[in-house]
């Protein structure tokens, strides 16, 4: 992290705890998990959870709250999923976290997703999404056991070789895999993967994954895009790893539209 960004991140740390020492309010969050392709425990969600949640205050001052824990073993569609949580529950969360490959196992291929889905009739979202209003549950779609830098496993989940798989690996093929986290890994990845944990990957993605509710542009809100840079002010070529990384990827001002979308 570079210093202006470490002023960055003390300041809104300063400005999350003035006041009160937790941050007073919490993005409530109901993790599902899809059973039948991605099973998680409660403590790993919790862990998860716990790293996101300091994140999402750095990045926005509300806190997210794990609210509820339910393991699914339907096989059913996300929405049915998502659905069915909300169908039984009286006391709704803001945003639900489902871990699962995802429908035509688009969380496999790209790790995280985001959908909407209108909630019941009498529910009213506190936090309200300026393009969607206040009658939509937030999803966040996150394979937990995603494969990174996947080596060896010729597009299975399974370890197949000891040594990379045609196409998996930058360079050549038939490469001696690298391990992380009980996971065969490109070697040439070790370097980005290193320090970081399948705990802290998971959570890295969750404020970004929300973030998409607050704003419909779709892949012209992430940190990358030339959209963002255009409306964040920046130079064509602005480009800073780290900060990408600070804001999970995502375009900043966002995270300023979902602070101000809190009216309880
Ligand atoms: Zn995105």
């Amino acid at each position: 992290m570079n210093h202006l960004l470490s002023v960055l991140a003390i300041l809104l740390t300063l400005a999350a705890c003035s006041g009160s020492p937790t941050p007073p309010i919490y993005f409530k969050v109901a993790v599902i998990v899809d059973m039948t392709t991605d099973p998680v425990t409660r403590e790993q969600a919790e862990d998860v959870l716990a790293v996101a949640n300091q994140k999402f205050i750095d990045l926005t001052g509300f806190g997210l709250q794990l609210h509820d824990f339910v393991e699914d073993h339907s096989g059913g569609s996300i929405a049915s999923l998502v659905e069915n949580h909300m169908e039984h529950t009286s006391d709704l969360p803001n945003g639900i976290l489902v871990f699962s490959v995802g429908d035509e196992d688009r969380a496999r291929i790209h790790r995280a997703y985001a959908q909407q889905i209108p909630a019941p009739k009498d529910f009213k979202n506190a936090f309200i999404s300026p393009y969607l209003g206040d009658g939509y549950m937030y999803v966040a779609i996150l394979q937990f056991n995603y494969r990174y830098a996947a080596c060896g496993y010729a597009g299975t989940g399974i370890i197949q070789s000891h040594l990379s798989s045609p196409g998996e690996c930058p360079g050549a093929d038939g490469q001696a895999c690298a391990g992380w986290h009980g996971m065969q890994v490109c070697p040439a990845a070790l370097e980005f993967l290193e320090g970081h944990t399948p705990i802290d990957m998971a959570a890295g993605t969750i404020p970004h994954e929300f973030m998409h509710s607050f704003s419909d542009k779709g892949p012209d809100d992430h940190y990358s895009s030339e959209a963002c840079r255009a409306a964040m002010g920046w130079e064509p070529s602005h480009y800073v790893f780290e900060e990408a990384e600070y804001y999970s990827d995502f375009c900043p001002f966002v995270y300023d539209v979902f602070g101000d979308s809190y009216r309880p």
